[in-house]
């Protein structure tokens, strides 16, 4: 863990010192005197600082203010740094042009998708009545499933809900670097992020076959979501056999109970609509 730096403890020092110099000038000369934390009650250590060229005495904070301050800041600086490490690991920013553009309002509609569009509807306009369900999108490559995930996501920001968007590959990608370093987020402290958002949107499941490690990681994440009732939203190119195939059954089965099956029969979208 790195350390806090001398500096900044010295100064938050000088600056309580500065608080209890103020204080005990209200409070006093006698209570000066009797050397007491005007803070906690204990007995206060003799400092002694420069002011108009002469060397004055003052009661600094007792050892246990002093002390308390000290885990205090340095508490502060390990949130701060696990916030930091969690914001550069699943910073919706992140995503980019591809990402802002896939709304609801860019939906390019076409016979085949026009099922899984409704569907897509239909789950953001009854997304709190539906009390926890997710939506599974599956299909071919290319037939927009991606695309009206993003939208449900653009919907659900703007209503306020804290939301994570991962593609799988990259998750496994960041899980795997950020374990290995010194000082990086903890596997456990990853799907702690990933179980309690409200609503966690997970692109391309089933794309690899998953290892042992990512079945279980997987199975924390997706059961963690289904014992606390929140939403996941799913693509997918696999159905449900090709899923518990690629997955596993344990996974797979959770997301069943829990999730609304969208099954998207567009050919090729990407190929018809060059521009998504
Ligand atoms: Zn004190």
């Amino acid at each position: 863990m790195q350390k806090i730096s001398m500096d900044s403890i010295n100064k938050k020092i000088c600056e309580i010192s500065g608080i209890l110099i103020e204080e005990l000038t209200i409070l006093g000369q006698k209570e000066i005197e009797n050397e007491t934390c005007p803070i906690c009650g204990q007995k206060m250590q003799k400092r002694y600082v420069e002011q108009h060229d002469s060397i004055r005495t003052v009661f600094g904070p007792c050892q246990h203010c002093e002390q308390e301050l000290y885990e205090k800041t340095k508490q502060r600086q390990i949130e701060n740094e696990r916030k930091q490490r969690i914001s550069k690991l699943f910073s919706i920013s992140e995503l980019g042009e591809s990402f802002q553009k896939k709304t609801f309002e860019t939906w390019i509609h076409n016979v085949k998708s026009e099922n899984s569009y409704n569907e897509a509807v239909d789950y953001i306009e009854q997304f709190e009545r539906y009390n926890g369900k997710g939506i599974v999108f599956y299909g071919g490559v290319g037939c927009g499933k991606t695309h009206l995930a993003c939208a449900i996501l653009h919907e659900l920001i703007e209503r306020g809900y804290v939301c994570l968007f991962k593609t799988l590959p990259d998750l496994f990608t960041q899980v795997y670097q950020s374990i290995g370093q010194e000082n990086g987020i903890k596997e456990s402290e990853i799907i702690s992020i990933l179980v309690t958002v409200d609503v966690l949107f997970l692109d391309d499941l089933g794309t690899e076959k998953a290892t042992d490690f990512k079945q279980e990681f997987l199975f924390k994440v997706i059961n963690g979501r289904y014992l606390s009732n929140k939403p996941t939203i799913i693509t997918t190119n696999y159905d449900v056999n090709g899923l518990q195939a690629r997955i596993g059954d344990k996974i797979t089965s959770r997301l069943i109970e829990k999730c609304i099956i969208s099954h998207n029969t567009a050919a090729d979208y990407r190929r018809k609509f060059k521009d998504e």
